[in-house]
Protein backbone atom coordinates (compact mmCIF):
# COMPACT_ATOMS: atom_id res chain seq x y z
CA UNK A 1 0.00 0.00 0.00
CA UNK A 2 1.12 3.28 -0.16
CA UNK A 3 1.71 4.76 3.51
CA UNK A 4 0.99 8.12 4.34
CA UNK A 5 2.48 9.61 7.65
CA UNK A 6 0.68 12.79 9.69
CA UNK A 7 2.67 14.39 12.14
CA UNK A 8 3.43 17.55 13.72
CA UNK A 9 7.11 18.75 13.55
CA UNK A 10 9.24 19.55 16.45
CA UNK A 11 12.31 18.47 18.25
CA UNK A 12 11.03 14.96 19.40
CA UNK A 13 9.04 14.02 16.08
CA UNK A 14 12.28 15.46 13.61
CA UNK A 15 14.30 12.45 14.87
CA UNK A 16 12.16 9.65 15.11
CA UNK A 17 9.00 9.98 12.47
CA UNK A 18 11.56 10.07 9.45
CA UNK A 19 12.85 6.83 10.45
CA UNK A 20 9.54 5.51 11.69
CA UNK A 21 8.37 5.49 7.60
CA UNK A 22 11.19 2.82 6.42
CA UNK A 23 9.71 0.58 9.77
CA UNK A 24 6.39 0.77 8.58
CA UNK A 25 7.17 -0.05 5.33
CA UNK A 26 9.16 -2.87 6.37
CA UNK A 27 6.72 -3.95 9.26
CA UNK A 28 3.87 -4.31 6.27
CA UNK A 29 6.06 -6.71 4.50
CA UNK A 30 6.19 -8.97 7.19
CA UNK A 31 2.92 -8.88 8.38
CA UNK A 32 1.11 -9.64 4.27
CA UNK A 33 4.42 -12.30 4.56
CA UNK A 34 3.06 -13.74 7.39
CA UNK A 35 -0.52 -13.61 7.70
CA UNK A 36 -1.62 -12.62 4.61
CA UNK A 37 -2.02 -10.16 2.53
CA UNK A 38 -2.97 -6.35 2.86
CA UNK A 39 -5.78 -6.01 0.64
CA UNK A 40 -6.20 -1.89 0.75
CA UNK A 41 -3.91 0.73 -1.41
CA UNK A 42 -3.02 3.05 1.07
CA UNK A 43 -2.78 2.89 5.02
CA UNK A 44 -1.94 5.79 7.04
CA UNK A 45 -0.08 6.71 10.10
CA UNK A 46 -1.26 9.83 12.02
CA UNK A 47 -0.01 11.24 15.17
CA UNK A 48 -3.17 12.19 17.64
CA UNK A 49 -5.64 10.54 20.52
CA UNK A 50 -4.13 9.58 24.08
CA UNK A 51 -2.08 6.37 23.66
CA UNK A 52 -1.95 4.08 20.09
CA UNK A 53 -6.14 3.12 18.80
CA UNK A 54 -7.06 0.79 15.50
CA UNK A 55 -8.54 1.63 12.03
CA UNK A 56 -8.77 -0.66 9.08
CA UNK A 57 -6.63 2.26 7.24
CA UNK A 58 -5.03 3.81 9.74
CA UNK A 59 -3.78 4.30 13.11
CA UNK A 60 -4.39 7.07 15.34
CA UNK A 61 -0.91 7.01 17.50
CA UNK A 62 0.71 9.21 20.29
CA UNK A 63 4.53 11.03 18.72
CA UNK A 64 6.87 11.94 20.67
CA UNK A 65 8.37 8.69 22.54
CA UNK A 66 11.43 6.96 21.39
CA UNK A 67 11.82 5.28 18.50
CA UNK A 68 11.47 1.76 19.69
CA UNK A 69 8.56 2.78 21.57
CA UNK A 70 6.77 4.45 18.66
CA UNK A 71 7.50 1.51 16.29
CA UNK A 72 6.42 -1.24 19.44
CA UNK A 73 2.92 0.57 19.36
CA UNK A 74 3.07 1.25 15.48
CA UNK A 75 3.20 -2.50 14.83
CA UNK A 76 0.79 -3.24 17.47
CA UNK A 77 -1.85 -0.98 16.17
CA UNK A 78 -1.17 -1.80 12.11
CA UNK A 79 -1.36 -5.57 13.07
CA UNK A 80 -5.21 -4.47 14.45
CA UNK A 81 -5.58 -4.32 10.24
CA UNK A 82 -5.56 -8.31 10.00
CA UNK A 83 -6.68 -9.18 13.51
CA UNK A 84 -10.22 -7.64 14.47
CA UNK A 85 -10.37 -5.51 10.76
CA UNK A 86 -9.76 -7.74 8.08
CA UNK A 87 -10.32 -10.93 10.30
CA UNK A 88 -13.23 -9.24 12.07
CA UNK A 89 -13.58 -11.42 15.27
CA UNK A 90 -15.73 -9.87 18.44
CA UNK A 91 -13.53 -7.83 21.01
CA UNK A 92 -16.46 -7.55 23.28
CA UNK A 93 -16.73 -11.67 23.66
CA UNK A 94 -13.25 -12.08 22.65
CA UNK A 95 -10.79 -8.86 23.18
CA UNK A 96 -8.02 -12.31 23.15
CA UNK A 97 -8.73 -12.59 19.53
CA UNK A 98 -7.93 -8.86 18.35
CA UNK A 99 -5.48 -7.53 21.24
CA UNK A 100 -3.82 -10.90 22.19
CA UNK A 101 -3.51 -11.79 18.26
CA UNK A 102 -2.25 -8.01 17.39
CA UNK A 103 -0.24 -7.92 20.47
CA UNK A 104 1.73 -11.77 19.28
CA UNK A 105 1.75 -10.34 15.44
CA UNK A 106 3.12 -6.86 16.58
CA UNK A 107 5.96 -8.46 18.84
CA UNK A 108 6.82 -11.01 16.00
CA UNK A 109 7.23 -7.61 13.20
CA UNK A 110 9.58 -6.22 16.37
CA UNK A 111 11.78 -9.04 16.41
CA UNK A 112 12.22 -9.41 13.11
CA UNK A 113 12.98 -5.81 12.32
CA UNK A 114 14.73 -5.46 15.00
CA UNK A 115 17.33 -8.53 15.42
CA UNK A 116 18.68 -9.33 18.95
CA UNK A 117 14.84 -8.71 20.44
CA UNK A 118 12.98 -11.32 21.65
CA UNK A 119 9.41 -11.25 21.68
CA UNK A 120 6.87 -11.35 24.33
CA UNK A 121 8.98 -11.82 27.34
CA UNK A 122 6.52 -8.96 28.54
CA UNK A 123 3.57 -11.75 27.59
CA UNK A 124 5.28 -14.29 30.05
CA UNK A 125 6.26 -12.10 32.82
CA UNK A 126 3.07 -10.49 33.13
CA UNK A 127 1.09 -13.80 32.76
CA UNK A 128 3.11 -15.31 35.51
CA UNK A 129 2.65 -12.34 37.74
CA UNK A 130 -1.03 -11.93 37.58
CA UNK A 131 -1.29 -15.83 37.81
CA UNK A 132 0.93 -15.71 41.24
CA UNK A 133 -1.25 -13.03 42.72
CA UNK A 134 -4.37 -15.40 42.15
CA UNK A 135 -6.43 -13.02 40.22
CA UNK A 136 -5.76 -14.61 36.72
CA UNK A 137 -9.66 -15.56 35.06
CA UNK A 138 -10.54 -17.34 31.69
CA UNK A 139 -9.99 -15.09 28.89
CA UNK A 140 -13.51 -15.77 27.31
CA UNK A 141 -14.93 -13.56 29.72
CA UNK A 142 -16.78 -10.53 28.21
CA UNK A 143 -14.07 -7.51 28.10
CA UNK A 144 -16.37 -5.51 29.86
CA UNK A 145 -17.09 -8.26 32.95
CA UNK A 146 -13.33 -8.79 33.40
CA UNK A 147 -12.74 -8.03 37.76
CA UNK A 148 -9.83 -5.57 37.43
CA UNK A 149 -8.21 -3.87 34.30
CA UNK A 150 -5.05 -6.33 35.27
CA UNK A 151 -7.29 -8.83 34.68
CA UNK A 152 -8.88 -8.17 31.33
CA UNK A 153 -5.22 -6.74 30.07
CA UNK A 154 -3.84 -9.59 30.89
CA UNK A 155 -6.97 -12.16 29.91
CA UNK A 156 -6.83 -9.95 26.26
CA UNK A 157 -3.58 -8.82 25.53
CA UNK A 158 -1.38 -11.13 26.88
CA UNK A 159 -3.34 -14.46 27.11
CA UNK A 160 -4.13 -13.79 23.42
CA UNK A 161 -0.70 -13.88 22.62
CA UNK A 162 0.44 -16.52 24.90
CA UNK A 163 -2.30 -18.94 23.28
CA UNK A 164 -0.49 -18.33 19.58
CA UNK A 165 2.49 -19.16 21.13
CA UNK A 166 1.69 -22.42 23.18
CA UNK A 167 0.13 -23.27 19.89
CA UNK A 168 3.58 -22.54 17.84
CA UNK A 169 5.08 -25.00 20.70
CA UNK A 170 2.03 -27.57 20.36
CA UNK A 171 2.28 -27.38 15.99
CA UNK A 172 6.21 -26.90 15.27
CA UNK A 173 6.94 -23.15 13.59
CA UNK A 174 6.43 -24.72 10.15
CA UNK A 175 2.14 -26.13 10.90
CA UNK A 176 1.54 -22.57 12.71
CA UNK A 177 2.82 -20.16 10.10
CA UNK A 178 0.47 -22.37 7.49
CA UNK A 179 -2.19 -22.80 10.08
CA UNK A 180 -2.44 -18.70 10.14
CA UNK A 181 -1.99 -18.17 6.50
CA UNK A 182 -5.21 -20.66 6.04
CA UNK A 183 -7.11 -18.93 9.00
CA UNK A 184 -6.69 -15.52 6.53
CA UNK A 185 -7.72 -17.51 3.22
CA UNK A 186 -10.63 -18.71 4.91
CA UNK A 187 -12.33 -15.78 7.00
CA UNK A 188 -10.66 -12.61 5.89
CA UNK A 189 -13.78 -10.15 5.28
CA UNK A 190 -15.59 -12.45 7.42
CA UNK A 191 -16.18 -13.04 11.09
CA UNK A 192 -14.71 -16.25 12.59
CA UNK A 193 -15.24 -17.18 16.12
CA UNK A 194 -12.55 -19.13 18.09
CA UNK A 195 -13.43 -22.00 17.09
CA UNK A 196 -13.45 -21.32 13.19
CA UNK A 197 -10.08 -20.11 14.20
CA UNK A 198 -8.66 -23.08 15.62
CA UNK A 199 -10.37 -25.40 13.21
CA UNK A 200 -8.14 -23.93 10.56
CA UNK A 201 -5.17 -24.80 12.80
CA UNK A 202 -6.35 -28.65 13.23
CA UNK A 203 -6.59 -28.54 9.16
CA UNK A 204 -3.46 -27.57 8.51
CA UNK A 205 -1.11 -29.94 11.04
CA UNK A 206 -3.04 -32.50 11.48
CA UNK A 207 -3.40 -32.18 15.18
CA UNK A 208 -6.11 -31.86 17.54
CA UNK A 209 -6.14 -28.65 19.12
CA UNK A 210 -9.67 -28.24 20.28
CA UNK A 211 -8.73 -29.39 23.51
CA UNK A 212 -6.17 -27.02 24.17
CA UNK A 213 -8.41 -24.21 22.89
CA UNK A 214 -11.37 -25.08 25.43
CA UNK A 215 -8.66 -25.17 28.37
CA UNK A 216 -6.73 -21.76 27.67
CA UNK A 217 -9.20 -19.89 26.81
CA UNK A 218 -12.31 -21.25 28.98
CA UNK A 219 -10.42 -22.14 31.88
CA UNK A 220 -8.06 -20.42 34.42
CA UNK A 221 -6.16 -23.78 34.25
CA UNK A 222 -2.41 -23.48 34.19
CA UNK A 223 0.41 -25.48 32.82
CA UNK A 224 3.33 -26.70 35.80
CA UNK A 225 5.63 -29.69 34.76
CA UNK A 226 8.47 -30.44 37.37
CA UNK A 227 11.81 -32.67 37.21
CA UNK A 228 12.16 -34.97 40.24
CA UNK A 229 15.42 -35.73 41.10
CA UNK A 230 17.23 -38.18 38.79
CA UNK A 231 18.14 -41.72 39.98
CA UNK A 232 21.52 -42.69 38.47
CA UNK A 233 21.33 -46.83 37.77
CA UNK A 234 24.59 -47.60 36.33
CA UNK A 235 24.96 -47.00 32.71
CA UNK A 236 20.97 -45.72 32.99
CA UNK A 237 19.29 -42.94 34.34
CA UNK A 238 15.84 -42.45 35.97
CA UNK A 239 13.88 -39.95 35.68
CA UNK A 240 10.17 -38.93 36.87
CA UNK A 241 8.36 -35.40 35.15
CA UNK A 242 5.51 -34.47 37.50
CA UNK A 243 2.67 -32.81 35.99
CA UNK A 244 1.96 -30.32 38.68
CA UNK A 245 -0.22 -28.41 36.19
CA UNK A 246 -4.00 -29.03 35.40
CA UNK A 247 -3.25 -28.06 31.61
CA UNK A 248 -1.80 -30.78 30.01
CA UNK A 249 1.33 -30.21 27.10
CA UNK A 250 3.51 -32.66 24.94
CA UNK A 251 6.58 -32.24 26.91
CA UNK A 252 10.23 -31.33 25.73
CA UNK A 253 13.14 -32.51 27.75
CA UNK A 254 17.19 -31.54 26.90
CA UNK A 255 19.67 -33.52 27.90
CA UNK A 256 23.00 -31.71 28.25
CA UNK A 257 25.97 -34.08 28.61
CA UNK A 258 29.48 -32.59 30.13
CA UNK A 259 31.04 -32.98 27.07
CA UNK A 260 29.30 -30.97 25.73
CA UNK A 261 26.69 -32.43 23.45
CA UNK A 262 22.59 -32.18 23.36
CA UNK A 263 20.23 -34.51 23.17
CA UNK A 264 16.37 -32.90 22.88
CA UNK A 265 13.57 -35.79 24.09
CA UNK A 266 10.22 -35.09 22.65
CA UNK A 267 7.33 -36.46 24.74
CA UNK A 268 4.07 -36.40 22.97
CA UNK A 269 0.69 -36.32 24.87
CA UNK A 270 -2.29 -38.38 23.90
CA UNK A 271 -4.71 -35.65 23.18
CA UNK A 272 -2.92 -34.42 19.81
CA UNK A 273 -3.34 -37.90 18.18
CA UNK A 274 0.13 -36.69 16.64
CA UNK A 275 3.37 -35.32 17.15
CA UNK A 276 5.10 -32.08 15.72
CA UNK A 277 6.76 -32.30 13.22
CA UNK A 278 10.96 -31.94 13.49
CA UNK A 279 13.81 -30.50 11.40
CA UNK A 280 16.88 -30.85 14.29
CA UNK A 281 17.82 -34.78 15.58
CA UNK A 282 15.04 -35.38 18.43
CA UNK A 283 14.50 -38.79 20.26
CA UNK A 284 10.83 -39.71 20.33
CA UNK A 285 9.30 -40.96 23.49
CA UNK A 286 6.09 -42.97 23.99
CA UNK A 287 3.01 -41.06 24.46
CA UNK A 288 2.05 -39.25 28.24
CA UNK A 289 -1.43 -39.77 28.68
CA UNK A 290 -2.12 -36.74 30.42
CA UNK A 291 -4.36 -38.12 33.05
CA UNK A 292 -1.35 -39.85 34.92
CA UNK A 293 0.27 -37.26 37.01
CA UNK A 294 3.97 -38.55 36.22
CA UNK A 295 5.77 -39.95 33.54
CA UNK A 296 8.85 -41.93 33.80
CA UNK A 297 11.82 -42.22 31.78
CA UNK A 298 14.88 -44.13 31.46
CA UNK A 299 17.70 -42.53 29.85
CA UNK A 300 20.64 -45.28 28.23
CA UNK A 301 22.98 -42.38 29.69
CA UNK A 302 25.13 -42.38 32.78
CA UNK A 303 24.22 -40.12 35.42
CA UNK A 304 27.75 -38.87 36.27
CA UNK A 305 28.47 -38.32 32.30
CA UNK A 306 24.74 -35.37 32.51
CA UNK A 307 25.35 -31.77 32.80
CA UNK A 308 21.92 -31.14 33.08
CA UNK A 309 18.29 -31.80 32.51
CA UNK A 310 16.10 -29.18 31.46
CA UNK A 311 12.40 -29.01 30.83
CA UNK A 312 11.37 -26.61 28.29
CA UNK A 313 14.44 -25.38 27.39
CA UNK A 314 13.64 -22.59 24.88
CA UNK A 315 11.07 -21.17 27.51
CA UNK A 316 8.23 -21.46 25.30
CA UNK A 317 5.59 -22.81 27.46
CA UNK A 318 3.74 -20.63 29.74
CA UNK A 319 4.94 -22.99 32.79
CA UNK A 320 4.40 -21.03 35.96
CA UNK A 321 6.87 -21.77 37.77
CA UNK A 322 10.08 -22.28 35.64
CA UNK A 323 12.22 -23.07 39.31
CA UNK A 324 11.21 -26.79 39.12
CA UNK A 325 12.21 -27.07 35.28
CA UNK A 326 15.92 -27.60 36.07
CA UNK A 327 18.38 -30.25 37.53
CA UNK A 328 21.90 -29.51 37.15
CA UNK A 329 24.63 -32.71 38.11
CA UNK A 330 27.30 -30.82 39.85
ZN1 LIG B 1 -4.66 -3.17 20.42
Amino acid sequence: PVLHFFYQKNEKTEKTWPLLKDITVKTFQYLSNTFGPYPYDRYSVIQGGDGGMEYSMCTLILGEGTLGGLSGLMMHEVSHAWFEMLLATNEILRAWMDEGFAEFAGQEAYANIFPGFTPHLNAYESYFKLVNSGNYVAPNTPSDFFPSNAAYRTGSYVAGCLFLCQLRYLMGEDFFKKGMLHYFDKWRMKHPGDDDFIRCLEKTSGMQLLWFKNLWINTAQKIDYALEPPVAEGDKTRLVIKRKGDLPMPVELTVTKKDGSRELHYIPMNETFAVKPHTAPRIDEPVWFWVNPSYELVLPIAYHTIASLELDAKHELADINRRNDKIENK
